[in-house]
């Protein structure tokens, strides 16, 4: 997928081998040296001129392929904020709410960021991602790992303060290594995973252990979802996975035999595809692929040559 870069983003970055993933794309300066003051965020709300996300359950209001801003007096008091970033020289926090406001503003749906991703530029898009990574964090890091104390959120959001021994948590990103395998014919390896009723196809994927390198975590999961040895680990590119906090880091690798064997438990079949056997087994509805903003989905395509027939998910 190519996506084109927003022209009032943020400066471009030197993609690899997949290119700006949907994700991926740049949005704000998200202002390091300004939110570390603790006044900061307060005196944002008392300013007409900044603008707020909304956030309702990972949800954003959506209008006309664009996110709908609005400004503080929009805002619930006791409201989580946290300070995004600046944008053209507006500054952008977000508030997350339990419960979306009635009615929604401007004429906005409530929409999921895997649903319009794809369709938002680059700036709301990388706005939306930060959004709902550094919500999922609060919402599941609300307390103190070392005491088990409530937690506070300090810093415009981006750091937890434990009022008992005074610990400091910051945000946690979870690395994961997806990787597209090919064979001496240059067939891709696919997988079905038992979550997805074992009809959907996509490629491998596992979290990165502690104490691992991303090259030797691909190594260590194909190992124990297909029973196979690769080598010629390339690294493709990265996007975030929010969902709740993965970082997804996609390779390539080149399989040392063809003798898979499905793990049984995640995976519960592996087949090797020809393009012409992955494109006509999708027209024909046998299987399912990943969705168009996945990195999975990049991978496949990269592979592929180029976007991969439609509809891509089945029917239950
Ligand atoms: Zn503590």
């Amino acid at each position: 997928m190519t996506l084109r870069q927003d022209p009032d983003a943020a400066p471009a970055l030197d993609y690899p081998l997949l290119g700006d993933l949907p994700l991926a794309r740049t949005g704000v300066d998200r202002g390091c040296e300004r939110r570390i003051d603790d006044a900061w965020l307060p005196s944002l709300m008392h300013d007409d001129g900044t603008r707020v996300l909304l956030l309702v359950k990972g949800r954003a209001p959506v209008h006309d392929g664009a996110l709908v801003l609005v400004g503080p007096a929009d805002v619930p008091s006791g409201t989580r904020l946290v300070y995004l970033g600046r944008s053209s020289g507006q500054e952008i926090v977000l508030a997350d709410l339990d419960e979306a406001p009635d009615p929604a503003p401007g004429d906005a749906d409530w929409l999921g960021l895997r649903d319009v991703a794809a369709g938002l530029s680059g700036h709301d898009a990388g706005l939306f991602v930060e959004a709902v990574a550094i919500a999922n964090w609060h919402a599941n890091h609300t307390h103190c790992p070392r005491c088990g104390s409530p937690t506070r959120a300090v810093q415009s959001g981006w750091v937890r303060v434990c009022p008992q021994d005074e610990s400091q948590h910051f945000p946690r990103t979870d690395p994961a290594i997806i990787v597209a395998i090919t064979d001496a014919e240059d067939r891709l390896l696919l997988g079905a995973n038992a979550q997805w009723g074992g009809r959907r196809y996509s490629t491998l994927a596992g979290f990165v252990e502690p104490g691992e390198s991303l090259e030797e975590a691909v190594v260590r999961e194909v190992g124990e979802e297909a029973g196979i040895r690769v080598h010629s680990t390339r690294y493709a590119g990265s996007q975030p996975w929010p969902f709740p906090c993965s970082l997804m880091l996609g390779f390539t690798a080149v399989a040392e035999s063809t003798a898979v064997v499905p793990d049984g438990e995640e995976i519960i079949d592996l087949r090797w595809f020809t393009r012409e056997e992955l494109s006509r087994d999708i027209l024909e509805g046998t299987i399912g692929v990943p969705s168009g903003v996945s990195i999975s989905s990049a991978l496949i395509e990269h592979w592929y040559g180029g976007p991969l027939p439609e509809p891509r998910q089945m029917e239950n």
